[in-house]
């Protein structure tokens, strides 16, 4: 696109005409527009003539951020034209340009300071952090903008000029970039806080006096991206002058951090931003030298982008992660071994092994196992580099191994690890973030390892308080693998080799709100209710008393089961009416994952006696808890001491607490609330076109779809949800089935699944229903 062909005496013209200024005029370097230093006297202006087909609403983007920064200094103002016009038009040679006066900032540009001391690092980092905090509340509709420099979409740009570059070694350094992006990266930036940023802090654009950064040039590159896209785009431009380039990108950052803190998460993705930023500049450069191959300017341009590719290539990504943490006042943490997939056995010869020496009632998911060796967001890695998004683990909760939970792991691993007869903070510092997230009384914890010890110390604290046994359970539950919670799991006695139900254990019809028993009766929460009344009678009439109810508020292995509203809490109404106490599992539920609500029960509006939780919690990590009230928690100190060696050990309190900060700063709650929205919608439309889906239901990213063969009858499909489960494991997707009749497919992902996820996984799925129901 040439520049307007505008001369100096037509600057000083337009000048004249539109803003009454007597002026000399200068030309100045431009990519897209023709720029002039106008001076008249003391005065200086520069004047911005732009190309014809600027996109008005682009430019109309970068006024209103201009006079949205009005009260920051360092940035330019926009002046109106003698008609009151913010860019007037001129007509050249038939040729129509916008054109805009700004106010002139002194200072040099950062390009000329040769002498980049690391204070003049910081204060550009505070400068930006200023300029994106005076950001945070601004919008335009044209914010969205798709240009190659969108750092969010750095893969899109990478990829496809790969083969442009022609030296191995260089393309391999991109390569890899591109890979640690891909995988690493990515997966987290849709669930970062993000606003519009300036996007483009390069050297040319930084202007500085007296060793100070004292403003910042051109808004052209402004976008709606991630907020650490900000920072990673200027450290690089601050490590690409550098003899010492993490060191001066950790000064930027320190100085950015200082003013904006950055979230773990952030820090954690910054090198990997870093490392795309370059291989963008470099595969960009390398396209054009293809195109051009005369202009020796992109060799030379790229040079110092080259130069940084080579030198960081080498660096472990945990160092340059380190640096980063450092800088933001984090605690470092000892490199981790990068943990390339070891050429290992194969499929087959683990198999074998696992028939010879593992527990025998092990199965294994899919007609064709799986062999994983890595995991990163939402998506796993099997042994030949295939990408699996992963839409069923719910135990890796922020993400496959998370890199702000894996370095708090880490660090605490390294410093210290022992049991809780011990002082320490951090058992604490996690009691209190997690009773903050409680309701009513429930403050006293107990920090264990499974989500079946928390359950079986449920029983206990249950039957020290209430001196019964007798227990109410929902027909289909599952609350875990200790002798006491198979007898309270109908999933397990009412299974395959199942015994039944102790007489001590009373089942309860499964409200559920599709298949339920009593789904046409009139009233069915009353229905469900005095089915349990009764058998409460009962207990009673033996001369017994009901010692609890437990429940999921919204059921896992029982089929991603809706209540119908008010049944939960009618039922607490009724147990402690006859002297019991309620319990809530939120093993698989709590933590965000229903979106509405942190936990589960919420969603009911009830507050349980115990919560027990475990799965989320630790991120893959085995952390796992109950809380109760002060009053519960007493009547079980009877002299008898309860220890855990394992539970609430400092580093499974660093993990817990790194999983909350992660929840929490990267909003993963109302992240599940959007996203398990926007799949529910989806699913929701593909249950119109296929006969097979029975039923679409749950809450945020804990969703169940019901197969079935025919609607009237709800004859289960289990064939075809097995087939489904494994055509899309063909298909590169994880899912699996669940409830009684095994014909529910349960979607339950690490919740920085996102709604790109969500479209694929609906997209492939209505591909395979396809395949399903064509008759055979
Ligand atoms: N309760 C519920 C609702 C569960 O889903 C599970 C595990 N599937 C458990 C308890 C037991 O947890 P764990 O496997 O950690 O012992």
């Amino acid at each position: 696109m040439p520049l307007p062909p505008l001369t100096e005496a037509h600057a000083r013209q337009i000048a004249a005409q539109h803003y009454g200024l007597q002026v000399q005029a200068q030309r100045l370097p431009g990519e897209l527009d023709a720029n002039f230093l106008l001076s008249a006297g003391e005065e200086r202006y520069i004047l911005k003539v732009g190309n014809a087909d600027h996109d008005p609403a682009e430019l109309d983007f970068q006024n209103r951020a201009l006079a949205h920064l009005t009260a920051l200094p360092g940035v330019p103002r926009l002046i109106p034209a003698r008609s009151g016009e913010e860019m007037p038009i001129v007509e050249h040679d038939g040729q129509r340009h916008f054109i805009r006066l700004l106010s002139y900032l002194p200072g040099e540009p950062l390009v000329r300071c040769p002498d980049r001391s690391p204070e003049l690092l910081r204060g550009l980092g505070a400068f930006l952090a200023r300029l994106d905090q005076a950001l945070a509340d601004f919008q335009h509709p044209a914010m969205e903008r798709d240009i190659p420099w969108n750092l969010a979409h750095a893969h899109r740009v990478i990829r496809p000029r790969l083969h442009a570059i022609p030296d191995p070694v260089r393309r391999r350094w991109v390569e890899r970039a591109l890979e640690r992006f891909e995988q690493q990266v990515r997966p987290y930036l849709p669930t970062l806080r993000a606003q519009v940023i300036h996007n483009d802090a390069n050297d040319h654009n930084v202007l500085v006096a007296q060793g100070q950064v004292v403003g910042l040039l051109d808004f052209g590159d402004m976008l709606h991206a991630p907020l650490i896209c900000e920072v990673a785009i200027a450290a690089t431009y601050a490590l690409l002058a550098s003899p010492e380039p993490l060191q001066a990108a950790a000064h930027l950052v320190a100085g950015y951090h200082q003013v904006i803190p950055l979230t773990t998460t952030e820090v954690a993705l910054l090198d990997g931003l870093i490392r795309a930023r370059l291989a963008v500049s470099a595969a960009l450069s390398a396209e054009r030298a293809l195109i051009e191959p005369e202009n020796p300017y992109h060799q030379i341009s790229a040079g110092p982008v080259w130069a940084a590719l080579e030198r960081l290539d080498p660096v472990p990504a945990e160092v340059a992660h380190g640096v980063f943490r450092q800088a933001c006042g984090l605690p470092a943490f000892p490199s981790l071994a990068a943990a390339p997939a070891q050429p290992g056995r194969d499929e087959q010869t683990i198999l074998a092994a696992r028939r010879r020496y593992l527990n025998p009632t092990l199965s294994v998911s899919y007609r064709r196992p799986l062999h994983m060796v890595r995991g990163q967001g939402q998506y796993l890695y099997d042994a030949e580099g295939r990408a699996y998004l992963d839409c069923v683990n719910n135990v890796c909760h922020v993400g496959h191994s998370h890199p702000a939970v894996v370095a708090a792991l880490a660090h605490q691993a390294a410093l210290l690890n022992t049991n809780t007869r011990y002082l320490h903070e951090h058992i604490i510092t996690l009691a209190e973030r997690l009773t903050a997230h409680m309701p009513g009384d429930l403050s006293v914890w107990f920090f264990v390892n499974s989500g079946s010890e928390a359950n079986d110390l449920a029983l206990r604290l249950v039957r020290a308080y209430t001196g019964r046994q007798d227990m109410l359970v929902l027909a289909g539950a599952y609350h875990g693998n200790l002798s006491s919670l198979i007898d309270i799991s109908p999933y397990k006695f009412d299974g395959p080799g199942g015994a039944g139900a102790p007489p001590w254990v009373h089942t309860l019809s499964m409200p559920c709100t599709y298949r339920g028993r009593f789904r046409h009766a009139e009233d069915p929460v009353a229905a469900y209710v005095e089915e349990a009344a009764g058998i409460i009678r009962q207990v009673e009439e033996a001369g017994r008393g009901v010692a609890a109810f437990i429940a999921e508020a919204l059921m896992g292995t029982g089929g991603q089961v809706v209540f119908p509203p008010g049944y939960l809490a009618q039922m607490y109404a009724l147990v402690r009416a006859a002297g019991g106490l309620c319990i809530a599992d939120e093993v698989q539920i709590g933590f965000g994952r229903v979106g509405t609500h942190f936990w589960g029960f919420e969603t009911h509006g009830v507050v349980p006696d115990i919560v027990t939780m475990g799965k989320p919690m630790g991120n893959g990590h085995p952390l796992a808890a109950v809380v109760t009230t002060p009053e519960i928690a007493a009547s079980f100190v009877t002299g008898m001491e309860y220890f855990n060696t394992f539970g609430g050990n400092p580093v499974s309190c660093a993990v817990g607490l790194a999983v909350l900060d992660v929840i929490e700063e990267q909003n993963l709650q109302e992240h599940a609330r959007r996203v398990g929205e926007h799949l529910k919608a989806r699913l929701k439309t593909l249950q119109e076109r296929h006969p097979l889906i029975g039923d679409v239901r749950g809450s945020g990213l804990f969703l169940g779809v019901e197969l079935v063969r025919d609607r009237e009858t709800l004859a289960p499909a289990a064939g075809e949800a097995q087939a489904i489960v494994e055509a899309m494991r063909e298909r590169g997707i994880l899912l699996s089935t669940d409830g009684p009749f095994h014909n529910v497919l349960k979607i339950k992902p690490p919740l920085v699944f996102n709604q790109e996820d969500a479209d694929r996984l609906v997209e492939e799925l209505e591909g395979v229903l396809q395949e399903v129901e064509q008759p055979a």
